[in-house]
């Protein structure tokens, strides 16, 4: 037994080595990736229960490397975090994402609106936002065509200045979403403090409910409190015809998940949409 855990103990250092390195080789190689092009923006739709249709979506970064692939977003952003990268990485997409939705709102949908991520840390940086509100007041067209999302981490922290932020994007014609709902430590305090416009429940809560399990009521629980509120309830990780189903019949608002479609590529969202359309 001694012998295996000793084994056991040097696997697991070579293995906390691997990561260490990989970490640091991909740190030092995210700071070339914006000048390099390798960042890409994935689209998942956000399904309207009660119209059956498609006038928003979720960004999802990804990340094209030489030789390492595909990079998983929950593996680099953090990463990104660390080396103080996401500033810049966070910016290039919103402003992405500002130039795709006016274009969405001629070609799709003339009331269409692409959520993007906001990590915590970018609120560190508020220089950067002032920028975006600068960029959305000079074109037309812009207002509620971007959403931000964010998690309950953000408002934790929840100095005034957080709230005062969040209100500023809502000055600015961007709406806000609390992401991953449910999963925080929060006391639900802050939505007496502070105004959002949607919750987007955690996957976690989804995925069994339609199982046996307190997930559902949870989730019936929260629609019912959001609705109350005045926010609109997206349902994410949503799989199945079941919990569509289910959803449905305790009045979530939006629908995202495979069920409906993966992450896309921009040209396949778009050839997406119109066929949802037809
Ligand atoms: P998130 O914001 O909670 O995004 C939802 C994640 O769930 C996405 O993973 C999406 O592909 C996945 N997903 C959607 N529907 C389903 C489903 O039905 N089943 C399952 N199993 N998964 C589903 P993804 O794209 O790998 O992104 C992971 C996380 O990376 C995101 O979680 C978000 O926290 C972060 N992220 C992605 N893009 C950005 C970005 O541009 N900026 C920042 N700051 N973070 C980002
Ligand atoms: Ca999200
Ligand atoms: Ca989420
Ligand atoms: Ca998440």
């Amino acid at each position: 037994a001694k012998k295996l855990g000793r084994n056991q103990y040097s696997f697991y250092t070579q293995e906390m080595q691997y990561v260490a390195n990989r970490r640091t080789e991909q740190k030092r190689e995210l700071r070339n990736a914006l000048l390099n092009h390798e960042f890409e923006i994935y689209f998942q739709p956000l399904v309207n229960l009660r119209t059956g249709i498609v006038t928003k979506a979720e960004a999802l970064i990804r990340w094209r490397h030489a030789s390492m692939g595909m990079v998983s977003p929950a593996e680099f952003i953090p990463l990104a975090e660390d080396a103080g990268l996401i500033h810049e990485i966070g910016s290039w997409v919103f402003i992405e994402c500002l130039d795709q939705a006016l274009k969405w709102r001629s070609q799709l949908h003339p009331d269409f609106q692409i959520s993007v991520n906001l990590s915590p840390v970018q609120f560190k940086h508020t220089a950067y936002f002032e920028r975006w509100f600068n960029l959305i007041a000079s074109a037309a067209n812009t207002h509620n065509c971007l959403c931000v999302e964010i998690t309950e981490g953000v408002l934790l922290d929840a100095s005034a200045k957080t709230a005062q932020q969040l209100l500023r994007f809502r000055e600015a014609g961007i709406e806000v979403a609390i992401d991953d709902f449910g999963t925080g430590y929060s006391s639900l305090a802050y939505i007496k403090r502070i105004e959002v416009d949607y919750l987007k429940i955690d996957r976690s809560f989804i995925t069994n409910i339609a199982a046996e399990s307190t997930d559902y009521p949870l989730v019936e629980a929260i629609i019912m409190m959001a609705h109350k509120l005045g926010l609109k309830v997206v349902a994410e990780g949503v799989e199945t015809e079941a919990q569509l189903a289910l959803l449905d019949s305790i009045g979530c608002d939006y629908i995202q998940g495979y069920y409906y479609a993966k992450p896309l590529p921009r040209a396949e969202f778009e050839a997406w949409v119109l066929a949802q359309q037809q």
